[in-house]
């Protein structure tokens, strides 16, 4: 149906417009009966050349191609054919369809060269691609505009048997991509991923190419993998190429340190940070009911430590961790400050029900816990604070229940506390004496010295050295607005060491002058445990020269409770030096009495409050409890010293009772040290005898 050599250029000159098919008749002896107009165009020839002629005859150059062939095909078996043919002489393509009828063929040939060759470019690009996706380590798939697979790389293959594994089937070439997606994913990845490759493909034409990015987890059996999809459009067309990379190393260090930085690692809970944050969101939550923190510190959990050791000590935090986490409702939380500290914050309560909650917290310590075979009994101190309304500083309620828990905490251990504004109070001056005993506060201090009486001769035996602090604005303080902070920092330790040289040097220099003074100097717990108090104490007596017999060093029972041993083996050497203790504040403390006397005591001071009770019983026996307190350590060749010795019926008891020693405002006041002469002097000047100078007085009279 060609005939002369044509100029390719020519045919189909307007691009992008299909021409019309060109349409001929042939009878069955091959003669062309009819040619539309469109032939006419195409080959710029007038039909009437050709009406009537043989077809090969017209065109001769279409003599043994496929057209004359398929024609004498169809032409013999009546059967139609459709077919792409190569003009090579022009080297276009036209598709041919071939009809038969009753009285020959109808041809029917469009120009399909434009698209054929466009067609053919786009299969080229889809191997080069292919070639390309096929490096990829990750799973990778070029998807068509109508969102299906055109092809995929080994790596997609293998991902896909691995989800065949667990049950899912993975999508394969000429499956649709989220259709097959949706077998592993989340509905919510699902639609994200859909919308994104979405509004790739729709912006074909618009920008020059488009990426999209998502990540997204795949609950792979008991397995969750994370991957990374990137989608990218391939340029000047519709398609997109997609990769999804295995991000589960990455995402799982990710969730690790993000773990880590919340969490404390020793019980899984979170961790101060985590707890401020979730303190933070119940307060800003709109109607929250009240919003509760309970701060819970073990008590001598540092002794526990000491003696059992840390892995045993992190045991029973866990364990500790476990109970409160018990006791909490859902919505709860339980976390760990550090150390012994734990928190629980609890949403929707008011105080009542907070209070509620730290005594249900304190009786699950009730049980001992279980350590390295054997049961270590532990009680906490709870501090409770509850938001005010309007409340939104997560810091401010953690410290209110951290000042509510201080307080339980010195008023003696296993207590519950409420927040109250004067412990905010109380919190901003421990803060205070913190950071100034740790600048200069330690030049501050001065020494007060009370004098300890011998009941029998009423001579004054020894003084006591009582602390203060000389602060410049708040004038003469006395120990207990400081001393427990110092113990919490250990600043107690150099104040002390300071102590025991300034009263040493005192006592030597008083000696000197002729006048033999015992020193009694109190010693903190934490002395014990830092094991310096050996070697403070012979600093300061080879520092001063005062013999070692005229030194007393006062312990609390509770110093010597927190880890007997420990005491025991100090005290025993500063024994050994000559140095004699005391057990102060006698009748305080709840240690077994068998325990004590087993320590190397000299001393026992019986504390204010065993007179005032004593005081109180009926009249006539007053004393019995205070006498038989006396009469055993007697038998142990521990002396007495009844403190507190406020009135002349406390000087009658006690001397009733058999002590030895007394001390008390009746007696003489704590003084300073200056005065500390003069006014022992003026007592021998006055006969030497101050018990009946103090009975005598008129105003003690009166009080009696
Ligand atoms: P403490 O060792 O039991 O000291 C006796 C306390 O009772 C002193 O209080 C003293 O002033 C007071 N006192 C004396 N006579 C009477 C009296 O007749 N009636 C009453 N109601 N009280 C009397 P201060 O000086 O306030 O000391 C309180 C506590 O602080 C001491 O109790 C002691 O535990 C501690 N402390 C004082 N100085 C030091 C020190 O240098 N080092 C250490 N570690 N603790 C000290
Ligand atoms: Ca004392
Ligand atoms: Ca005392």
């Amino acid at each position: 149906m060609f005939e002369h050599e044509h100029e390719a250029t020519s045919v189909g000159a307007d691009p992008g417009v299909q021409p019309p098919d060109a349409l001929y008749r042939l009878d069955r002896n091959w003669r062309i009966s009819h040619v539309n107009l469109a032939v006419e165009t195409l080959l710029d020839r007038p039909a009437t050349e050709m009406l009537g002629r043989h077809a090969l005859e017209a065109f001769p150059s279409l003599r043994g191609t496929l057209v004359e062939e398929s024609l004498s095909g169809v032409l013999a078996d009546g059967r139609p054919r459709v077919f792409d043919y190569h003009h090579e002489p022009w080297d276009h393509w036209f598709t041919f369809r071939v009809y038969p009828g009753s009285e020959g063929v109808t041809v029917v040939v469009r120009d399909v060269d434009e698209r054929l060759r466009a067609d053919r470019q786009r299969d080229e690009a889809t191997c080069q691609l292919t070639a390309v996706l096929e490096t990829l380590p990750s799973a990778t798939v070029l998807v068509n505009g109508d969102g299906r697979i055109l092809s995929a790389n080994r790596a997609w293959v293998s991902d896909g048997e691995l989800l065949r594994t667990v049950g899912i089937e993975p999508g394969g070439v000429g499956d649709d991509y989220l259709q097959a997606m949706s077998r592993a994913l989340d509905p919510d990845d699902h639609a994200a991923i859909a919308a994104g490759l979405q509004r790739l493909t729709a912006s074909a034409g618009s920008s020059p190419t488009g990426t999209f990015d998502y990540e997204y987890s795949s609950k792979l059996g008991a397995f969750t993998a994370w991957y990374q999809l990137q989608a990218a459009r391939v340029e000047n067309s519709d398609r997109l190429v997609i990769t999804h990379t295995d991000v589960t190393a990455r995402v799982r260090g990710e969730q690790a340190l993000a773990w880590q930085a919340t969490h404390d690692e020793l019980t899984g809970l979170p961790n101060r940070a985590a707890l401020l944050r979730l303190i933070g969101a119940a307060l800003d939550a709109p109607d929250a009911g009240g919003t509760a923190l309970l701060v819970l510190d073990l008590d001598a959990f540092k002794t526990v430590n000491d003696s059992l050791g840390h892995q045993v000590g992190d045991a029973l935090l866990c364990q500790v961790a476990g109970r409160l986490v018990e006791q909490i409702r859902p919505g709860d939380a339980v976390g760990r400050l550090g150390d012994d500290q734990f928190v629980v914050l609890a949403e929707n309560c008011d105080s009542t029900e907070a209070a509620a909650l730290a005594y249900r917290l304190q009786a699950s310590f009730a049980l001992p816990f279980a350590g390295s075979g054997i049961t270590v009994p532990l009680t906490a101190s709870i501090g409770v604070a509850v938001a005010c309304e309007g409340a939104t500083d997560p810091h401010q309620l953690l410290s209110d229940a951290d000042a509510a828990m201080f307080s339980a905490k010195s008023s003696g251990r296993d207590r519950v506390h409420l927040f109250s504004p004067a412990l905010r109070e109380a919190a901003r001056w421990r803060l205070e004496v913190a950071s100034r005993l740790r600048e200069d506060a330690i030049d501050q201090l001065v020494v007060h010295y009370q004098p300890v009486v011998r009941l029998d001769t009423g001579e004054v035996e020894g003084v006591e050295a009582l602390v203060r602090w000389q602060h410049p604005e708040r004038g003469l303080l006395p120990p207990d607005t400081f001393l427990a902070v110092a113990e919490e920092t250990g600043q107690v330790i150099p104040i002390t060491r300071w102590l025991l040289r300034e009263t040493t040097r005192r006592a030597a220099e008083w000696r000197a002058q002729g006048l033999q003074l015992r020193m009694s100097v109190n010693v903190s717990a934490r002395h014990f445990s830092a094991e310096t108090l050996v070697g403070d104490v012979r600093v300061a007596l080879r520092d001063s020269g005062l013999p070692p017999e005229q030194l007393v060093l006062e312990l609390t029972e509770t110093c010597v409770a927190e880890d007997p041993t420990r005491a025991e083996d100090q005290l025993t050497v500063l024994r050994s030096f000559g140095v004699r203790v005391a057990l102060d504040d006698f009748g305080t403390g709840w240690s077994s009495l068998a325990q004590l006397f087993a320590l190397p005591i000299g001393i026992l001071k019986i504390d204010r409050s065993l007179l005032v009770a004593a005081e109180r019983a009926a009249p006539g026996d007053t004393g019995a409890v205070l006498a038989a307190i006396v009469g055993l350590t007697r038998s142990l060749g521990i002396r007495s010293v009844a403190e507190g010795v406020e009135t002349v019926e406390h000087l009658r008891m006690v001397q009733a009772a058999g002590c030895d020693l007394a001390q008390g405002w009746l007696l003489g006041q704590p003084m300073a040290a200056d005065e500390v002469c003069d006014w022992v002097r003026s007592v021998q000047n006055a006969g030497g005898d101050l018990c009946a100078l103090a009975a005598a007085r008129p105003e003690a009279a009166s009080t009696s």
